[in-house]
Parts: structure tokens; C-alpha cells; sequence
């Protein structure tokens, strides 16, 4: 008998899917090591809020009801501290949800994306998924060229997104530069500012994105997560600010129970953590400095970073190295997936799991020449 299988659509063929960082459990079974440590998907290395914890247990005997659909009390948490109102949120299962919406939302077959090189994945997904394509503007000096992304803008643009910090390089665009950007851009195209590391950015040049949704600006969402910094990468919780219309429009292809009620409360007890946040940025800026210093002495040229990972060059095949530095039991990311083969993209972790990461590096680049 010949098989033949239920056609998919031609315009998701080119879809790569995606691919995670390493899981540790993985690494466990599959190279039989204990103890192994995860510097590879930029989570908070301080684990989350305990607040957040104690929230989820309590809320654990409730889970055989629905959500609440609207995210009611956590898009009031969110109002109340952006100073928005509730109509300006969108809360997904994830950022990642809300980049797939806009998507559904905003691009139909032929349409195209505005994105940096290199820069986060997803975002050409999310043209793709419907029809659309990426145009790819090359960074220049690791950062987005904001200037040729606004000169990239035709007729079939539909939305830019803007990755600030840029994943994986971790370099900002400032205030000034977002400003002119945003003159520039025809108000037709959505401009979306992706803050998934907003709250590790120490630089002063930082634009204050809320401001431009706070004055009525149209044409721009701001996507942040609770992923990051909040620690709750394995709930699943993102959020967007944008005017009510392009609310509205996402609401439209949202899924009626799309963030489910753990995810709801351990957000909403994180957001009131301030110390939390506060130690792990403290934590960040440590670790921050110590990888800078181990980088140099091991004669490491690196991108200087303003969020919780650090793109490093080493030289050499970042395959080959990622490979060794998984036997020694330390995850970190090669840059080849960003088409940049000889760096790793690694997460700032505990002052220990910097301390081994530097080890396991040490060693496995006197072994790869
Ligand atoms: C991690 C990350 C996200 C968000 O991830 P979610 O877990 O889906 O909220 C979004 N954008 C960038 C650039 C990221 O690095």
C-alpha cells in the first residue's frame, strides 16, 4: 500500500523549530553526571520569589477550575504598577504567545517582519507561521542598526520588532535612537519593543518604552516577561502594553483560558517581591563584573551586556567546546544557531556556577586549540 500523508501548508515548510537550551535532566541521563548546572536559557539563577512559591501551593487545590480568563487581578497588579490601564494589557502564556499573536493578528501571507541580525527567533516565527518572512537587517557592533531597520520599512511591512536588550548580544538601543526611529516609522506598522530583560538594563540611555504607550502612541507594544528576572520560566507568564486597538486585535486570536491559574497567582506575588528582584539584579551586576574579568584574563573578547547573559567569543568551534563543557556538566549556549560559530552565549549565574563555569572553560580551551 502507499502511504501519503495529510498535506501541512506549504508556507510553514521552511519553519526550523525551535531549539532550547539544553535541559539538565537531560544532561543527566544522557552523559550519567550529577551535578550539572544550567547557564544556557538566561533564567534567574536565584530560582523564584519564595513569595511566589507559598502562592502556588495555596492555589494548587484549585486548579480542577478554569482560569480566569480575563487575568483579572494580575492585569490590576500590572496596571497599577506601569501606571497603564487594564485595557492597554495583554497577558500570554508567555511572551512567546503574545509574539505568535501578533503574528496571527497583524501579518497575512506576503507580508513582511522587520528584524535584527542576530537576534531572538521567535520573531521570525511569527511571520513565517502565517505566510509572512523575515527581513534580516544586519547589527552593527553587535547592536540593532536602527537606521537601516527604519530604511528596511516598505510597503508589506507590518510589524519590527525591536529586541531591547538584543538576545542574544545583550547591547541596548537608547532613548535618542528609539525616538528618531519611531518619527521615521509610517504609523501602519506596529514597532514591537521586546523588554524580556528590561529589569536587568543599568544603563541611563535606556528608553522609558511605557512613556510612548502612556502618551496614545499607536503604533508600539512593549512585551515584557515573568520569565526572566521573576524566575518563573516553567509557569509561563508575558504580558504586552499597547494602545486598547492593538489590544483588542490580539484579543481577538487570543485562546479563551490562555494563561492558566498557577501562572496567574505565582506572577502576581512575584511582581510584589521587590527584594527579589532586587538581589537577583544585585546578584547580576556581581557576576557581571567577575565574568568580564575572567573573560580577560583568559584572553576572551566579549560584548559588554546590559542584561543577564554575555556573548563571548572563544575563538574556536563553540560546538566543539559546548560539547566538552557539557561532559563537565555546564550548559551554556553556542552561538552557530546565531550565525556567530565561534562564540558561546552564557548565562550570569551564582557566584559558584560562575566560579565553575570558568573552570570547565579554562580547561576545555587549553584542550581545543
Ligand atoms: C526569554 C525571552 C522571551 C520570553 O520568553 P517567555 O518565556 O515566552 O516569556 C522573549 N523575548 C526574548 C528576547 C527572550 O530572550
Amino acid at each position: 500500500m502507499v502511504k501519503s500523508y495529510p498535506a501541512c501548508r506549504e508556507a510553514i515548510l521552511d519553519i526550523k523549530p525551535y531549539v532550547p537550551g539544553k535541559p539538565i535532566e537531560e544532561v543527566q541521563r544522557e552523559l550519567g553526571i550529577k551535578d550539572v548546572i544550567k547557564l544556557a536559557s538566561n533564567e534567574n539563577p536565584l530560582g523564584p520569589s519564595p513569595d511566589a512559591v507559598m502562592a502556588l501551593r495555596e492555589a494548587a487545590e484549585k486548579i480542577y477550575l478554569y482560569p480566569d480568563g480575563s487575568c483579572y487581578y494580575l492585569k490590576q497588579a500590572l496596571a497599577a504598577k506601569l501606571e497603564v490601564s487594564e485595557e492597554q494589557l495583554i497577558i500570554g502564556n508567555g511572551t512567546d504567545e503574545i509574539l505568535k499573536m501578533l503574528g496571527e493578528a497583524f501579518v497575512d501571507p506576503g507580508d513582511e517582519v522587520i528584524v535584527g541580525d542576530p537576534t531572538f527567533s521567535e520573531y521570525e516565527f511569527a511571520a513565517q507561521v502565517m505566510g509572512g518572512r523575515a527581513v534580516k537587517v544586519p547589527c552593527r557592533d553587535f547592536r540593532l542598526d536602527l537606521e537601516a531597520m527604519a530604511g528596511a520599512v516598505g510597503p508589506r511591512t507590518r510589524l519590527v520588532f525591536l529586541c531591547n536588550p538584543n538576545n542574544p548580544t545583550g547591547t541596548i538601543v537608547s532613548q535618542e535612537e528609539v525616538d528618531v526611529f519611531l518619527n521615521r516609522v509610517p504609523s501602519h506598522v506596529l514597532v514591537v519593543l521586546d523588554e524580556a530583560y528590561y529589569e536587568y538594563v543599568t544603563s541611563p540611555a535606556y528608553p522609558d518604552s511605557l512613556a510612548y504607550v502612556r502618551d496614545g502612541r499607536p503604533n508600539v507594544i512593549v512585551l515584557r516577561t515573568f520569565s526572566k528576572i521573576y524566575g518563573l520560566a516553567g509557569l509561563r507568564v508575558g504580558y504586552g502594553i499597547a494602545h486598547p486597538e492593538v489590544i483588542k486585535a490580539l484579543n481577538r486570536v487570543r485562546e479563551p483560558f490562555n494563561v492558566n491559574s498557577l501562572a496567574q497567582v505565582a506572577a502576581r506575588a512575584a511582581l510584589q517581591d521587590e527584594y527579589h528582584v532586587g538581589k537577583s539584579r544585585e546578584v547580576n551586576n556581581e557576576g557581571k563584573e567577575f565574568l568580564y574579568e575572567q573573560f580577560r584574563a583568559l584572553g576572551l573578547k566579549y560584548v559588554p551586556t546590559e542584561s543577564n547573559f554575555i556573548f563571548v567569543d572563544i575563538g574556536r568551534d563553540s560546538r566543539e567546546v559546548f560539547k566538552k563543557m557539557l561532559a563537565k556538566g555546564v550548559i551554556v549556549r553556542t552561538g552557530d544557531i546565531f550565525g556567530y560559530p565561534t562564540f558561546l552565549r552564557i548565562t550570569i549565574g551564582t557566584r559558584r556556577q560562575n566560579q565553575r563555569l570558568i573552570d570547565a572553560l579554562r580547561e576545555v580551551l587549553s584542550e581545543v586549540p
